[in-house]
């Protein structure tokens, strides 16, 4: 009997619970571990910043769900893993043996490598539910005396589109309440053009996320380093094409939020031999770490090197469904080599976004994410404000009934010609 430990249970890590349980049935224990009760779907989290959602709405007890499944689910946030004894510590001292370890930790956010930023400082965030609730608590506050607003993602940031759709959020929002007049609303970013999205564009992501932001009014300043964050101010360093200075803005703020750089969680990144220097995952292509293969890892906390360089640093994002098909990927390797084959599945990392803009929205596919691709396309509408509530929705029940891949999402997307595996021994998928 082989003991699989996941680490963290969140986008990445419950569905790594279930895929694996259900591939490896009872003569195998899953054990999930997480920090809280509770599964949190970070894509809400602007609307629970602007009250559209109540924080109750974006979350899921964990337990009763995981456990009617079979799976062991702890509720403590893991001190160490030591891959060298195959053992993880969690907070109260308990040590766990494994004979798998998947590794779905997402991001440590860095808040302390800008002076001022962050929420226990000068700016709020909407990076994980009680953020969110606190930026929403600071929203209302906000609301009585209105002005400027910042909003955008830092120098080393690689998650661009909730910075996008919180602009767009606040602005729809503003509008609604017949306030947008009196808060002009500036967006920073360290991309080198809007839309870029640390992915090189997916489409005309730029012409349309520039067109959505002047048909609010919305300004931008991009190749932007932001220097230093105040109660009022937020201090930008705007770069060239090469990289170099070219002009400093001291801008105003009232209500300011920024998307941060990311790293590895400091349990995860004290294990040297897992990591690069910045404390994420290093993984092959069965996405299992090359020196202990014993260990896999999926979701933000995976290294994966920048799209390409920018004259400001910014990073490759890691979004859901190319998280879900690392996830397949993992279950199906362990499966494999429990059975005593070698791993074989690749993941896709097909990307599929849909970025709500409060009253329409933009979704973009990127297949695979990482260019060169086979597919690229952006497009705009309400549409999109719908399928991203119906999306909400429908995930939140995947992680309440277990059902990962259930059969209707399988055979629409495979009709769309979106898988999660690589067929065969190619480097594309390739649509049946
Ligand atoms: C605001 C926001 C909106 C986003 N919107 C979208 C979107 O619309 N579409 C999209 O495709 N992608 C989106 N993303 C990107 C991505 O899908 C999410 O970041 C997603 O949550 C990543 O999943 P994950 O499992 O890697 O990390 P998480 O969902 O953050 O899960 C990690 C889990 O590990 C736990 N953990 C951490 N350390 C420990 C420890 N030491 N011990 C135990 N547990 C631990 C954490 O508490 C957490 O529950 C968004 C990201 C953000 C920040």
């Amino acid at each position: 009997m082989a003991r699989v430990i996941v680490l963290g249970a969140g986008i990445a890590g419950m569905p790594a619970a279930y895929d694996l349980k259900k591939l490896l049935g009872a003569g195998h224990t899953v054990t999930l571990i997480g920090t809280t009760e509770h599964f949190q779907f970070t894509p809400s989290n602007p609307w629970v910043a602007v009250g559209w959602r109540k924080p109750d709405q974006v979350k899921v007890p964990i337990r009763p769900s995981v456990e009617r499944k079979g799976i062991e689910f702890i509720a403590q946030a893991v001190q160490s893993v030591d891959p060298e004894q195959n053992r993880v510590t969690l907070a109260d001292g308990r040590g766990l043996e494994y004979d798998y370890l998947v590794i779905a930790t997402g991001p440590a956010l860095a808040f302390d490598e800008i002076p001022g930023f962050g929420p226990d400082a000068f700016s709020h965030s909407i990076c994980t539910t009680p953020h969110a609730e606190r930026a929403g608590a600071a929203y209302r506050a906000f609301l009585l005396n209105p002005g400027p607003v910042v909003v955008g993602a830092v120098q080393g940031a690689s998650c661009f589109g909730p910075a996008y759709e919180f602009a767009m959020i606040l602005d729809a929002d503003l509008r609604k309440r017949r306030l947008r007049d009196r808060v002009p609303i500036t967006f920073v970013t360290s991309e080198p053009y809007i839309g870029h999205m640390g992915l090189g564009g997916v489409g005309d992501s730029k012409g349309l996320l520039e067109s959505e932001l002047r048909q609010r009014h919305i300004k931008w300043i991009t190749n932007a380093r932001v220097s230093e964050m105040t109660a009022d101010t937020v201090k930008v360093a705007e770069h060239d094409e090469r990289g170099q200075p070219l002009r400093e803005h001291d801008l105003p703020s009232r209500y300011t939020m920024f998307i941060p750089a990311f790293r590895g969680v400091p349990a995860v990144a004290g294990a040297k031999a897992l990591c690069n220097p910045r404390g994420f995952v290093v993984i092959d292509e069965f996405q299992r770490n090359p020196t202990h293969q014993n260990v896999y890892s999926a979701g933000v906390c995976v290294a994966i090197p920048p799209v390409e360089a920018t004259p400001v640093p910014t990073g490759a994002p890691k979004t859901g469904y190319m998280i879900e098909s690392m996830v397949t990927a993992i279950a199906h390797n362990i499966h494999d080599e429990l059975a005593g084959k070698a791993p074989s599945h690749r993941a896709t990392w097909n990307a599929i976004c849909l970025a709500d803009l409060g009253d329409d929205g933009v979704a973009f596919v990127a297949l695979p994410q990482i260019p060169p691709r086979n597919v690229t396309w952006a497009k705009q509408g309400k549409w999109v404000h719908l399928a991203k509530i119906a999306f909400e929705k429908y995930f939140m029940r995947k992680m309440k009934t277990g059902s990962t891949e259930p059969v209707y999402e399988k055979y629409v997307l495979k009709a769309l010609g979106i898988l999660r595996l690589k067929s065969g021994d190619h480097a594309e998928d390739h649509p049946a």
